[in-house]
């Protein structure tokens, strides 16, 4: 029987191709979005095509009872889930005395709490089955800070320890779950980035290149499959050598 996953913000960028990936290894796909409907939608119908169990479950993840909506909708659909791909997320550069109380509250909103709400929520039927992986997405700049982007370092750093913590409480349950930190990434993420800047990133990563979602959706599915069993707890970082 093929293995489901849910992966939270797959309308785009990481999430997107990481859903490509596990679909084209015969993986029952939810599509998580929250207003990118149409993309989540073409995504769906591609997956479908290629012959996978794919649907589209919309839901902000920063929103208890979306949360719960979603997980009743997609258990009723697929019965079960056997990863879940924390991955939604958002970013924002401001510098440290710009940073508003509601862009504090936002950033943690969605990039920690949307966790807190879709591990609560999916964690049950894990346990009850004893087996499970949940996959959070830091980033290197939750491992060595980043000037002018202080709440989202602050989150992405939460997430590692939410990752190592949750890791011990339920590795008895036989439920491993790891954290993926990702250097800089060519998504629509880093639109706001210039060239000369993206240029400096390059300059200052040992590989010289910037990474693709689909060098982390790489990550994400190593994480997923049964070879990463005995790895609980941990930070993969594929970084291009920026973060050694
Ligand atoms: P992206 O291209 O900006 O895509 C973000 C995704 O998150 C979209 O699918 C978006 O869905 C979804 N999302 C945003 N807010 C949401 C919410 N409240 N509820 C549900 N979904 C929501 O970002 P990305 O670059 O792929 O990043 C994916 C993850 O990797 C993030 O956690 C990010 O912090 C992390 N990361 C990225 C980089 C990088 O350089 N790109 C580096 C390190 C870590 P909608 O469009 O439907 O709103």
């Amino acid at each position: 029987m093929s293995r489901s996953v849910l992966i939270t913000g797959a309308s785009r960028g990481i999430g997107r191709e990481s859903a490509k990936l596990f679909a084209q290894n015969g993986w029952k796909v939810a599509v998580n979005y929250c207003s990118s409907e149409r993309q989540a939608l073409e995504l769906v119908k591609e997956l479908s095509d290629m012959g996978s169990e794919a649907i589209a479950v919309q839901g902000d993840v920063s929103d208890r009872s979306q949360v719960t909506a979603m997980a009743a909708s997609l258990l009723k659909d697929f019965g079960e889930l056997d990863v879940l791909v924390n991955n939604a997320g958002i970013a924002q550069q401001k510098l440290f005395t710009d940073i508003t109380p509601n862009d504090w509250d936002r950033m943690f909103d969605i990039n920690i709490k949307g966790m807190f709400h879709c591990c609560q929520c999916f964690l049950p039927q894990m346990i009850r089955r004893q087996s499970g992986k949940i996959i959070n997405l830091s980033s290197i700049w939750g491992l060595v800070g980043s000037s002018c982007e202080v709440h989202y370092s602050a989150a992405k750093a939460a997430v590692i320890g939410f990752t190592k913590a949750l890791a011990k409480e339920v590795g008895p349950s036989g439920i491993q779950v790891n954290c993926v930190a990702p250097g800089v990434i060519t998504t629509e993420m880093n639109a706001a980035l210039d060239a000369d800047s993206l240029n400096a990133l390059k300059e200052e990563t040992p590989l010289g290149i910037l990474g693709t979602p689909q060098d982390i959706a790489q990550a994400i599915y190593f994480l997923a499959e049964s070879g990463s069993d005995f790895i609980t707890g941990q930070v993969l970082s594929p970084n291009g050598g920026f973060v050694i």
